[in-house]
């Protein structure tokens, strides 16, 4: 589907954030400005609340009460540093939202969801849900 604007990608989220639940792993795959971020923001303030949700490109991983993980794996370079995150804990215990998840490939559940962000003009996308 497309998206003319950054409200419908909010609509997109809110609608599959309600949805969720413990255990759920969403995969944001895509360009840098696609919306993953956008996408994960509405998401977390759906389940949340109005809170602040800054992009977790700098520390890797920003985690809301009670139980959402949401990472950007970016800068991860090595399959060993997951442990090192806590990304199987995180997959255990709560949704997890993940930007960049292509590195952690082996150690995602086969049962997630994978959404693609893909820039048609400045304020289309194209989001495909998998
Ligand atoms: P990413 O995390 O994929 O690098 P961001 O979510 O941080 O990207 O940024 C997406 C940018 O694109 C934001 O500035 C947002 O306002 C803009 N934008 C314009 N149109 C849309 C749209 N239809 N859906 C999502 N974001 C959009
Ligand atoms: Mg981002």
């Amino acid at each position: 589907m497309e998206t003319a604007n950054l409200e419908q990608t909010r609509n997109i989220a809110s609608k599959l954030a309600r949805k969720a639940k413990r255990g759920d792993c969403y995969c944001l795959i895509g360009d840098l400005g696609a919306g993953k971020t956008e996408f994960a923001r509405e998401f977390i303030r759906t389940l949340c609340g109005n809170v602040t949700v800054a992009s977790p490109t700098f520390n890797i991983l920003q985690v809301y009460e009670p139980n959402i993980y949401h990472f950007d794996l970016y800068r991860i370079k090595a399959e060993s540093e997951l442990t090192e995150i806590g990304l199987d804990e995180a997959l255990q215990n709560g949704i997890c939202l993940i930007e960049w998840p292509q590195i952690a490939e082996n150690y995602l559940p086969q049962n997630r969801v994978e959404i693609y962000f893909e820039i048609v003009d400045e304020t289309t996308r194209k989001i495909e849900i998998k």
